[in-house]
């Protein structure tokens, strides 16, 4: 049996790290082609190029964790070494961290949670499991709720 989406087999590892590529560079983890994102920070409920389901990930904080984790990394040591070297002009200094830190921030945030969303769907976390879905046994959270009576 395999999946209908992205014609893995069933029960085959999705590359992890293949999938992350893919969604770091903001695109649908399935094939590479689609936007991952349908605004800024709002993940496409699916692909518009293959359809592959993306509305069931759970990346809630582990993006900004992630960024602020990575441009914290980035910034202080330039700003140690700079103000260590050259020492600038306190308000001067204080603008342009500022800047260079949002900078950072709004250029990593969707690419960082483009990556958590394609794992999650790599490691077919949450809905991501096409297997579980129709198994509630099987731990599927996503399952679609039965139609109204
Ligand atoms: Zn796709």
């Amino acid at each position: 049996m395999t999946d209908v989406f992205t014609h893995v087999p069933l029960g085959v590892d999705r590359s992890w790290g293949h999938a992350m590529l893919r969604g770091f560079r903001m695109r649908c983890p399935a094939c590479g082609q689609g936007s991952m994102f349908a605004r800024i920070l709002k993940v496409a409920d699916s692909c518009p190029h293959c359809h592959e389901e993306l509305h069931h990930h759970r990346a809630d904080d582990a993006p900004p964790y992630f960024t602020i984790f990575i441009v914290g990394h980035i910034v202080i040591p330039l700003v140690l070494v700079i103000e260590k070297i050259w020492h600038p002009n306190m308000l001067w200094f204080v603008g342009a961290t500022a800047i260079v830190t949002l900078a950072l921030t709004a250029a990593l945030m969707p690419r960082v949670k483009g990556a958590v969303v394609a794992m999650q769907w790599a490691l077919r976390m949450h809905g991501f499991d096409y297997a579980a879905r129709g198994n509630p046994a099987a731990g599927a959270l996503d399952k679609d709720p039965a139609p109204p009576a």
